[in-house]
């Protein structure tokens, strides 16, 4: 069994968990295991997680109140084991997030980046953008990316090309923007496939997962043809 979290901290939390249980029927062979993380213990269970949007100052504080910063850093840092975030869940991921009024905030890190929190306003300024994500293959038409006081990837900071810009987003008017990166076992997204019925970023994340699982060798892991 694959156990994969979704931080439930705060935010689209069940958005989630059903594309999630949607997607994982692209692996009859594998049996998924999906629970929400509130604590280090139930953390210390996962195989891989998701951190979804929401509010990246209010989840980091209830993360830090939580005792979960420190465990949620050794998943991504120590461990390297799968992570993805979607918008507040890619701030969390970033090691830089651009000043912001509220001052400094705390991060989990994991993404050599800078992320620019709200980069295209307030919530009325919320768009839908098609965009052209290479890795879900040909053919499948583009993928309708939903973004709400999104952030994007405003610096790569890695010299060594360890960060894979994924995806981009040019508004009219405006400079091209980086919104899903890769960087090993990290991957984060400005904007919210949870939000669209579209499971194709899920599950080949989820095919992610497993391939990791399965080349680390971890018998916690992958159930083999079953
Ligand atoms: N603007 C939020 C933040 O900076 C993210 C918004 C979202 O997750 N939809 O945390």
């Amino acid at each position: 069994t694959i156990t994969v979290g979704v931080l439930a901290l705060q935010g689209g939390v069940v958005e989630h968990l059903a594309l999630l249980h949607r997607a994982s029927t692209s692996y009859p062979s594998v049996t998924f295991h999906f629970l929400e993380v509130r604590t280090p213990e139930q953390l210390s269970l996962c195989d891989a997680l998701v951190i979804p949007g929401g509010e990246s100052t209010t989840m980091a504080i209830v993360a830090r109140r939580l005792g979960l910063l420190e465990p949620l850093r050794e998943f991504v840092k120590i461990d390297h084991k799968p992570v993805w975030g979607t918008c507040a869940g890619l701030v969390m991921l970033a090691e830089e997030a651009s000043a912001t009024k509220q001052g400094g905030q705390e991060l989990i890190g994991g993404l050599d980046v800078r992320v620019l929190r709200n980069k295209f306003g307030t919530q009325v300024q919320s768009f839908v953008a098609d965009l052209n994500l290479d890795f879900l293959g040909e053919g499948e038409g583009p993928f309708r990316g939903v973004f709400i006081r999104a952030p994007v990837v405003e610096e790569v900071m890695d010299g060594d090309g360890k960060v894979k810009v994924l995806g981009t987003v040019k508004k009219p008017g405006e400079e091209e923007d980086i919104v899903a990166v890769r960087q090993g076992n990290v991957f984060g997204t400005s904007f919210h496939p949870e939000l669209t019925g579209d499971v194709r970023v899920h599950a080949w994340w989820l095919g992610n997962v497993v391939e990791a699982l399965g080349q680390r060798g971890e018998g916690k892991g992958l159930v083999v043809g079953k």
